[in-house]
């Protein structure tokens, strides 16, 4: 079985930054193959329903998730929570206050474009947001694209909206303790998305993994879409020293526009755990 299975657990709708909707995500991902899913939207978990209703009819299994905005002290991380439920009242209580913070969040980064000539940028993320229940980076990033200032998202990001950038505002996301307990609360897994995209020293490096660990984090991904085979390696290191359970994911944004498509990621090393192994909805499916 385990040879056999295409996981993609960490992909974006048009609910939070992707552009297809759930159920065209859906499609797309039984078109390249996949037989896990999971929708990970950020701060938001309302595409689970149509997901799962769009999987119904297709031999691939779907898995609520949700990739929540986290502080820890002055770095902004993001933890995956997998095989949570969307109804869940917490959770969603706790989500809809992230998704208010970007309210005000995008104002501060309209006015820092501002400053140096890009005119009405909140407008125009704010259209490329249309149908989203968040704003965020990536729809600046779009309208940017739009005006003729960078040639694709990945540009945007490296000459304006990465950290020290200038379009850059820092944020106050939720704690880490807290994002893991409304994943627990909701019956999910907690996840390190993306270890390799932060910038961060090996010894607080180590002490993150070590408080994740502490606080009920369960799980590191270990193959992500835009990261580097030997970031990979590290990460299943990271997994086999802490005991973390492996996942794996694209983090599909949009045809065209992200690094890897849906299901295009290589697979877990053989020797680790495999996340979905501990999520109820694939064991029952077995
Ligand atoms: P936000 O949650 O508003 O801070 O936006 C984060 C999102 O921006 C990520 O989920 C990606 O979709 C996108 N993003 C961040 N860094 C980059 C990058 N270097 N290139 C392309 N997209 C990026
Ligand atoms: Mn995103
Ligand atoms: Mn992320
Ligand atoms: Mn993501």
């Amino acid at each position: 079985m385990r040879a056999m299975m295409r996981a993609d657990l960490h992909c974006h709708s048009s609910i939070s930054d992707g552009v297809l909707s759930p159920t065209e995500l859906v499609l797309h991902a039984v078109a390249g193959g996949v037989d896990l899913l999971a929708l990970t939207d950020h701060d938001d978990v309302a595409g689970a329903a149509e997901a799962l209703s769009a999987a119904r009819d297709t031999a691939l299994t779907f898995i609520p998730g949700v990739e929540v905005s986290v502080s820890w002290g002055e770095h902004s991380l993001h933890i995956v929570g997998l095989g949570i439920d969307p109804s869940d009242l917490s959770l969603r209580a706790g989500l809809q206050s992230i998704r208010e913070g970007r309210q005000g969040r995008a104002e501060r980064m309209a006015l820092e474009l501002e400053k140096i000539g890009i005119r009405g940028a909140l407008e125009g993320a704010i259209r490329h947001a249309a149908g989203s229940s968040i704003i965020g980076r990536t729809h600046f990033a779009r309208f940017l694209v739009e005006q003729g200032l960078a040639a694709d998202v990945k540009s945007v990001f490296d000459h304006y909206l990465a950290r020290d950038k200038v379009g850059y505002v820092p944020h106050h996301w939720v704690g880490l303790d807290v994002a893991i307990n409304w994943i627990r609360g909701a019956g999910g897994i907690a996840v390190i998305a993306h270890p390799a995209r932060y910038r961060i020293s090996s010894k607080e490096r180590h002490h993150f993994y070590e408080v994740f660990k502490e606080l009920g984090g369960e799980a590191i991904e270990v193959v992500s879409g835009a990261a580097h085979p030997h970031e990979q390696r590290d990460a299943a290191n990271t997994a086999r020293r802490f005991g973390f359970l492996a996942s794996c994911g694209s983090d599909f944004h949009a045809p065209g526009e992200s690094h890897i498509d849906l299901g295009a990621i290589p697979p877990l090393p053989e020797d680790l755990v495999p996340v979905w192994t501990r999520l109820p909805d694939v064991l029952n499916r077995q």
